[in-house]
């Protein structure tokens, strides 16, 4: 089948099309390379052996987006990367990521409906869940967004669910990514931001190849068990394969509108994962504990028992794993 990445020379994108090619898929590649480099398509092309049929075009454009289907006409399914996702920089320039995160979407529903093509997964995020006491997260909890970026995410969800329900035949499913570290084992596709990283494991790497000096761990007093915030980091070769399970239940049925989260079900503290990046890679971070940082909460960890009931998804990668391949493409790709 073709399927079509919008975003896939990103992080989560470039490792799902090794995965796509891997299952015998043929890939097409839209990426503006706002936030990603074209090298990213040669390491696709090093690892799985088949070169990707690429388009260095903006989603948001609309006769770009037209050819690519125009010169594509029979492609199966869409999966939606392309996006921007920082947090901060959301909060200062909200339209810059209504606009990006929106149209893009908006611009794809209208090509695919005019070129039949009716299925659509679409990258979500745990940031769709408002605030909970209650853990792990199911994917009926309530919903509520707390910045411009999550926002996006909320509305992105909002529009396909109308576009479904007007469209009964079309075929939407919304992924919710929890925390997605590590890389590909080859050590040649990982997570590369521009600048001083604002995540906790890409900042971790940066101190390990003294890029930065010390990690700042932003608050010891919350209500987990050693005081640090508690997430779900899903290795990315896991959440990449998760794509694939959507992209067989489409193959098999007609799955209306279906939502599942993308996490390992356990929850690991800073803490856990500096340790753990220690005792894996060598005793490389050093950390000082500074105050929370605002808007942050305690927990959050998923329920993967919908994904794994319904689409036989199911984590294999350990967080050694996760630390150790982190590294490795650190290393690999130190400036
Ligand atoms: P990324 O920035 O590495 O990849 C996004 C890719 O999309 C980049 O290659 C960028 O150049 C491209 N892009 C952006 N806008 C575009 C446009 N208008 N037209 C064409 N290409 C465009 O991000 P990622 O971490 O791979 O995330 C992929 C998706 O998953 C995003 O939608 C993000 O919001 C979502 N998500 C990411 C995380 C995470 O922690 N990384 C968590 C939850 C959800
Ligand atoms: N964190 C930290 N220092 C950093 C970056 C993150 O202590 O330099 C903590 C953060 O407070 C949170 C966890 O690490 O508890 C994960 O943060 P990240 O930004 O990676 O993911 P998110 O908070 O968006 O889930």
């Amino acid at each position: 089948m073709k399927i079509l990445l919008t975003g896939g020379l990103g992080y989560i994108g470039s490792h799902t099309a090794v995965e796509v090619i891997n299952a015998g898929h043929e890939t097409i590649i839209i990426d503006n390379l706002s936030n990603s480099k074209i090298e990213v398509l040669e390491k696709i092309e090093k690892i799985t052996k088949k070169r990707p049929k690429f388009y260095q075009e903006d989603v948001c454009d609309i006769n770009a987006l037209t050819k690519v289907f125009k010169e594509n006409p029979d492609i199966f399914a869409v999966i939606h990367f392309a996006g921007f996702k920082a947090v901060g920089e959301s909060c200062k320039e909200p339209l810059k990521y209504y606009k990006n995160n929106l149209i893009s979407t908006l611009n794809l529903l209208e090509v695919m409906e005019k070129f039949n093509c009716k299925n659509f997964i679409f990258s979500s995020s745990a940031t769709v869940y408002a605030v909970s006491e209650i853990m792990p997260l199911e994917e009926d909890f309530p919903l509520g967004a707390s910045n411009p970026y999550g926002r996006t995410k909320l509305f992105n969800e909002e529009i396909l669910e109308d576009y479904q329900n007007a469209h009964p035949d079309f075929n939407i499913v919304l992924l919710r990514y929890f925390n997605p570290i590590g890389a590909h084992e080859s050590g040649l596709l990982g997570e590369d931001p521009n600048g001083i990283p604002n995540n906790l494991m890409p900042y971790i790497c940066k101190v390990a190849t003294g890029e930065l000096d010390h990690l700042n761990i932003f608050g010891k007093d919350y209500n987990t068990k050693d005081g640090t915030g508690v997430r779900d980091y899903i290795h990315i070769v896991d959440l990449a394969k998760g794509h694939i399970k959507a992209l067989e239940k489409m193959l098999e049925e007609n799955v209306g509108l279906k939502i599942y989260n993308l996490g390992t079900g356990t929850g690991y503290s800073v803490l856990d994962i500096v340790n753990t990046f220690n005792k894996v890679n060598g005793n490389l971070v050093k950390y000082e504990f500074v105050a929370r940082r605002p808007g942050d909460i305690a927990m959050c960890y998923a329920s993967p028992s919908k994904a794994e009931k319904e689409l036989g998804f199911k984590t294999t990668k350990t967080l050694e794993d996760m630390c150790r391949s982190s590294y490795l493409y650190q290393k690999n790709n130190k400036k």
